[in-house]
């Protein structure tokens, strides 16, 4: 299984523009109290990942419970908003609404510089070596911006292009670069991209299940997510200012995610950890919050290093696959029902 060390010039303020997280971050927890206040309607769930019932609480945010599995330790919200009010909320809700009209517009030529980019081109050379030729249908999950589209379109690998359940507000600009919006599935993908989906998945699981169903034998299914196996999630745990509901119910680990993608069906060709930014979001967050904690190593670190420590010292995470941003590429092997 590879897995990559890579280094762009990412900063986290060019994606992720501190005014605009913070209020769609205000949003989120606003709408997330009007849409999922009774607490009657929330369902409990087994580990996401491994489908173990062996957990114990890890902390309370915003009055949502999550749990840390005994499993594979991925950490999750149960009791959760049901799949009905999920959908609900994602096409309701002022946050989405922001999201789609602020957060990815204001950002989207940063995105596609430092990271849509790299990631179609991650995604292009894996279809040309081990993808099905014959299939050139792709297909993206939960589409929040066209820029994707527009980057994989210029690969030339494929004819059409699907955007399976977008989020509201995005027609016309996906059929103006010629995208179909599909609420219910397409079949014989070649390849399939889910960005940052699995973490507000109701069930990740059913995700990643729906992706096998729509993928041609040997397509191939690309995801990222954050996972809690990540530096900066560990060390700021439910500290973390960018982790809330609904839009992170599932915070997988490297384990869990592996567990979940085989057991439903597919075949990992890699699961690496390629983010640039676990350092800089913990010495940002222990900036802004002075109760937030660190170890003193950590500190040490960050306040006295250079630059050349902290950039090895994200190689580290990336090589031992301990940073917070992962990638998947999986195929769907001959022989599992569709
Ligand atoms: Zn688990």
């Amino acid at each position: 299984m590879k897995r990559v060390v890579v280094e762009s010039g990412l900063h986290d303020s060019a994606i992720r523009p501190q005014t605009l997280l913070s209020e769609f971050r205000r949003l989120s927890i606003e709408d997330a109290k009007s849409f999922f206040s009774d607490p009657k309607e929330l369902v409990e769930v087994a580990c996401p990942a491994c489908d173990s019932d062996q957990c114990h609480e890890a902390f309370q945010k915003e009055g949502f419970h999550f749990q840390e599995c005994e499993e594979c330790k991925s950490v999750y919200v149960s009791p959760r908003p049901s799949k009905v009010a999920l959908a609900h909320y994602y096409q309701e809700s002022h946050a989405t609404q922001y999201r789609v009209e602020h957060f990815q517009r204001e950002t989207a030529e940063a995105r596609r510089k430092y990271l849509l980019r790299a990631l179609s081109n991650w995604l292009g050379r894996i279809v040309d070596e081990k993808g099905n030729a014959q299939s050139r249908t792709f297909v993206d999950m939960g589409s929040n911006s066209s820029v994707l589209f527009d980057e994989i379109q210029r690969l030339g690998l494929f004819d059409s292009s699907y955007a399976v359940n977008p989020l509201p507000g995005l027609d016309v600009e996906l059929a103006k670069i010629g995208v179909t919006i599909s609420q219910g599935g397409v079949s014989g993908a070649g390849a399939i991209s889910a960005l940052h989906q699995l973490e507000n998945q109701f069930s990740p699981f059913d995700m990643v299940k729906a992706a096998g169903d729509m993928l041609a034998i040997n397509g191939l299914f690309f995801f990222t997510t954050r996972t809690i196996s990540g530096f900066d999630l560990q060390m700021l745990w439910d500290k973390a200012p960018y982790i809330f509901v609904p839009e992170h119910l599932n915070l997988l680990s490297v384990e869990g995610i592996d567990r979940l993608v085989h057991r439903a069906g597919l075949n990992i060709i890699e699961l690496s950890t390629p983010g640039q930014l676990d350092l800089e979001l913990t010495a940002q967050a222990r900036k802004a919050d002075p109760s937030i904690e660190l170890p003193h190593f950590i500190e040490y670190l960050i306040e006295q290093r250079d630059e050349l420590a902290h950039n090895d010292f994200q190689a580290y995470l990336q090589k031992h696959r301990l940073s917070s941003h992962v990638r998947v590429a999986a195929y769907r092997p001959e022989g599992i029902d569709a």
